[in-house]
C-alpha cells in the first residue's frame, strides 16, 4: 500500500474509560483513509513551538478501511507523556499531519487454522478494524480465532459489551479477558486472573496451524514470545508489534529570527568574511 502524508483535524473526542480516550481525526483533503485493518500511522503534532511525533494505530470499528476520510485513534494517558498532554487537554479543531500506514501486524493471506490475538491494554486498537475484517472468515467457517485481552481489572475492559456481543454472535470467536491485579467472577466464563500467557498455555498452542499476532506492553510481548519459541512457534507464525515508547523526531526552528538575532548573524558573517 501506498505511504502518504497528508493534514488531519481533530474533529471530536469520547472517553472510553478513566485514562483512554478516543480522538478522531479528520483527513483534511476528505480523501479516503486507506490501510490494512492492524496498521498505524505516524503522526505530528505542534505543541508551544515543538513538534514531535507520535505512533498510533487505527482503531476504527464497524466501518471498512478507506471508506472514509477519518484517522480513529485509541490513545491512553501517560503520566507525564508529551503526546499524552497535549492530546488530552486539546479541543477539537487541533491539526497534526500523519503518515501511513505502517506494520505488518495484519490477518496473514494465507490463512491458519487459528488465528490467535493478544493484547494488553491500549493493544486492544489494531484488533478493532480486525473484528470487521474477521466477521465473513468466521461465518463462512474458515478461520477459528482466539483475543487474549490483559487488563489490570475489570474497570480497564475496554469496549467490554461491544466485545461480548461479538463473541456472542460468532460462535468461532473465543473472547477471553486476563485481570492482572483482580480475581475473576464466577459469573462470566470468559474471566481469568493472571497474565496472557498463562491463558495461552491453557490453550492447545500448535506452531503448525496457529498465527500468533502480539500487540502492546514491550514486556508482556517479550515474555509471550519466549514462551512461544520455546513451544515451537517462530518470527513466521508470530507478529509482533511494542508500543514501544516515542523519541522526540523533531525540533522546529524559530519561525522568526528578532532584530537582534539578525544583527548577531550578520556580525558573525562578517567576522566570518574578514578571517580567512
Ligand atoms: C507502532 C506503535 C503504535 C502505537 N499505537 C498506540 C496506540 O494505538 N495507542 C496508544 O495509546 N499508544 C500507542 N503507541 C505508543 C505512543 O506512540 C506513545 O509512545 C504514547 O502515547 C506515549 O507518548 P507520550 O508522548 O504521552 O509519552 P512520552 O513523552 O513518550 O513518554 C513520557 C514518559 O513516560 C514513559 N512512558 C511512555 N509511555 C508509557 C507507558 N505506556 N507506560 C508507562 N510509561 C510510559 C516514558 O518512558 C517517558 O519517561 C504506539 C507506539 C508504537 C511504536
Amino acid at each position: 500500500m501506498t505511504i502518504e502524508s497528508f493534514d488531519a483535524t481533530l474533529a471530536h473526542t469520547n472517553r472510553v474509560s478513566p485514562t483512554t480516550l478516543e480522538f478522531q481525526f479528520v483527513r483534511n483533503d476528505a480523501k479516503p483513509v486507506l490501510y490494512l485493518p492492524g496498521q498505524f500511522f505516524r503522526f505530528t503534532f505542534d505543541a508551544e513551538g515543538e513538534s514531535f511525533e507520535r505512533s498510533y494505530s487505527i482503531a476504527t470499528h464497524g466501518q471498512t478501511p478507506g471508506s472514509n476520510s477519518n484517522l480513529d485513534l485509541l490513545i491512553s494517558y501517560v503520566e507525564g507523556g508529551k503526546a499524552s498532554e497535549y492530546l488530552f487537554k486539546a479541543e477539537p479543531g487541533i491539526n497534526c499531519s500523519a503518515k501511513g500506514p505502517f506494520g505488518n501486524l495484519l490477518v496473514p493471506r494465507a490463512l491458519p487454522r487459528r488465528l490467535i490475538m493478544v493484547a494488553t491494554s491500549v493493544g486492544i486498537a489494531p484488533y478493532l478494524p480486525m473484528l470487521t475484517q474477521l466477521k465473513p472468515l468466521l461465518q463462512n467457517g474458515s478461520l477459528n480465532v482466539e483475543l487474549v485481552f490483559g487488563v489490570r481489572s475489570r474497570q480497564e475492559f475496554l469496549y467490554a459489551s461491544m466485545l461480548q456481543e461479538y463473541a456472542a454472535s460468532h460462535p468461532r470467536f473465543n473472547l477471553s479477558v486476563c485481570y492482572s491485579r483482580q480475581k475473576r467472577s464466577a459469573e462470566w466464563t470468559f474471566e481469568r486472573a493472571g497474565y496472557v500467557q498463562s491463558r495461552l498455555l491453557e490453550m492447545e498452542l500448535d506452531p503448525a496451524g496457529d498465527h500468533v499476532l502480539l500487540c502492546g506492553n514491550p514486556a508482556m510481548i517479550d515474555a509471550t514470545f519466549s514462551m512461544l519459541v520455546a513451544k515451537g512457534f517462530g518470527v513466521s507464525n508470530v507478529i509482533r508489534e511494542k508500543y514501544v515508547f516515542a523519541r522526540e523526531t523533531a525540533l522546529v526552528p524559530p519561525q522568526k529570527l528578532s532584530d537582534e538575532q539578525k544583527k548577531l548573524i550578520a556580525e558573525k558573517l562578517l567576522k566570518f568574511r574578514k578571517d580567512p
